[in-house]
């Protein structure tokens, strides 16, 4: 299936909306949109997939009280979604394991250790995009960057 042409503050909300009950009253949303961004090529369900992910993981990090922001921009000739969590953080040592397939520090039956697995083929090998994060306690970003004139596909 091609690309569709999609409007990620419009995907960003919808996600936001289906995780209103997980995400729960204690945490504040605060949304940093650039309305000017334009539409970007991508298959929408997928994105969704990545942002209910992290958004997901930012939650289970923060214990479901603090500040989640979400985060649009443009950042040369990507479109930047950035996911910040005022949680823990991520420690050194494992930072470069967490988008391995089954890497999770989750007790047994709370996570498959897949969400960013899957994230980062979505972001990076379908969209031809880029996934990193930048994490110190206290404030964790996922930054996923999407081009802005994708390749033809
Ligand atoms: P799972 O959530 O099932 O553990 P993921 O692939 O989604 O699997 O995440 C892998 C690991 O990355 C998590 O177990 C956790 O250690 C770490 N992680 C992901 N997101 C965050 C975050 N926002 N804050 C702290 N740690 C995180
Ligand atoms: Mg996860």
């Amino acid at each position: 299936a091609p690309f569709q042409v999609v409007d990620v503050h419009e995907l960003l909300d919808a996600t936001l909306l289906m995780l209103s009950a997980k995400i729960g009253k204690q945490v504040t949303v605060v949304k940093d949109y650039d309305r000017t961004l334009p539409h970007v090529a991508a298959y929408a369900s997928e994105l969704n997939q990545v942002w209910t992910n992290t958004i997901d993981n930012a939650i289970q990090a923060m214990a479901g009280v603090g500040t989640l922001t979400i985060r649009t921009a443009r950042d040369r000739d990507w479109l930047l979604v950035e996911i910040g969590d005022t949680g823990p953080g991520i420690p050194d040592d494992i930072k470069n394991r967490i988008f391995e397939p089954f890497f999770t520090t989750k007790p047994v039956g709370q996570g498959t250790g897949l969400g960013l697995d899957i994230s980062w083929r979505i972001v990076v090998k379908k969209h031809h995009g880029d996934l990193k994060v930048v994490s110190q306690p206290g404030d964790t970003r996922f930054q996923i960057r999407l081009p802005l004139t994708p390749p033809e596909n």
